[in-house]
């Protein structure tokens, strides 16, 4: 068996050692310009326009993560080949504690008690508790579903919104798209805190318009791990600015890195992160990866097979 990673990144020869290690019986290139010998699989990110041309024969992609639009938006992406995603592999957790970090931080004053530190201030200001910060999911899949139960365990009312799923967790209200159009603005005027979990595909590109923010209620927190794509920036900048929303927490951007112009880079309400909110562990992704490739190879049931027609 052939393997071609594909990966511009400074840890392309640890990823090809860890997969290589994982399938001992295969072959692993590390994909440069010009190379072109052919692989039964490739695994890898964002590969390059033309690197299926080079490739014809190719059984099937792995995505080194969650997300896969930087695999279907190549231009010579051939229409029937298999894409496979990374699920979980320790992801979940990373998402976690992103979200709950930030909530934490707003619900405990933590930016006002800084500001009050270095102006010499000692004042106490008022407190809430868990049950006035309902916070609401949109996506909840492999990683949604991992933080909604978290925050559920916690003590937060807990809202998810999902394209179909109608299947929710104890503890969690599920608002479904399948269940209405009224479902969405229902599950934003319900939350406090919107952690956007959903992948970027026709249907969510943009669903975060001002429209839409301006269902959350007035003092509202975003927090964005998602993709860059969901979210209309200037909609979500204007509403910071009049005081509609009081925070965001943006991990993703449009254009990353995001240019050092961009008002998000010193907006005083804005936490900003450089895509790192769920970092693809190397050893459990490449175990997994390598589990699927071996599944795949023998006509077993893989999981994480992406739907191309509904982009994720
Ligand atoms: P997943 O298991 O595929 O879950 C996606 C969820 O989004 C599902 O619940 C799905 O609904 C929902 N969804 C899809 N389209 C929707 C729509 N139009 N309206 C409402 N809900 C919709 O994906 P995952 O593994 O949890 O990952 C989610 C995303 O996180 C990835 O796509 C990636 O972009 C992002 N991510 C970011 C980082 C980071 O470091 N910032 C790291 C990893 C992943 P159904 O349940 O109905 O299918």
């Amino acid at each position: 068996m052939r393997i071609v990673l594909v990966y511009g990144n400074d840890k392309a020869q640890a990823w090809r050692d860890t997969l290589a290690a994982q399938l001992r019986d295969a072959r692993v290139d590390i994909w440069q310009p010009g190379f072109n010998e052919p692989a039964d699989y490739a695994v890898g990110w964002a590969p390059p326009p033309r690197f299926f041309v080079d490739q014809p024969q190719l059984r099937a992609f792995f995505s080194i993560g969650a997300g896969v639009e930087h695999v279907l938006n190549n231009p010579s992406l051939p229409p029937g080949l298999p894409i496979v995603r990374v699920e979980d592999a320790g992801m979940g957790e990373q998402m976690v504690d992103y979200c709950r970090f930030e909530v934490l931080r707003w619900m405990q004053r933590r930016d006002e008690y800084a500001a009050q530190q270095t102006a010499g201030i000692w004042r106490q200001l008022s407190e809430s508790l868990r049950d006035e910060w309902p916070v609401g999911i949109f996506g909840l899949g492999v990683l949604g579903r991992q933080v909604a139960n978290a925050f559920a365990a916690d003590g937060f009312p807990v809202n998810a919104f999902s394209r179909s799923n109608t299947t929710s967790e104890p503890k969690v209200r599920l608002f479904t798209e399948a269940n209405g159009a009224d479902q969405f603005d229902a599950f934003m005027r319900a939350t406090r805190v919107l952690m956007i979990l959903a992948p970027l595909t026709a249907a969510t590109q943009d669903r975060f318009d001002r429209k839409a923010l301006q269902l959350l209620p007035r003092g509202a927190y975003v927090i964005n791990v998602a993709r860059g794509g969901l979210i209309v920036d200037e909609a979500l900048l204007e509403l910071l600015d009049d005081g509609h929303l009081n925070g965001a927490a943006l991990d993703v951007f449009r254009q990353e890195p995001l240019p050092p112009p961009h008002r998000y880079w010193t907006h005083p309400k804005v936490h900003m992160t450089p895509h790192t909110a769920a970092v693809t562990p190397m050893r459990p992704a490449a175990k997994q990866i390598a589990e699927k490739i071996k599944q795949y190879a023998a006509n077993q049931t893989v999981s994480g097979i992406v739907d191309r027609s509904r982009g994720y």
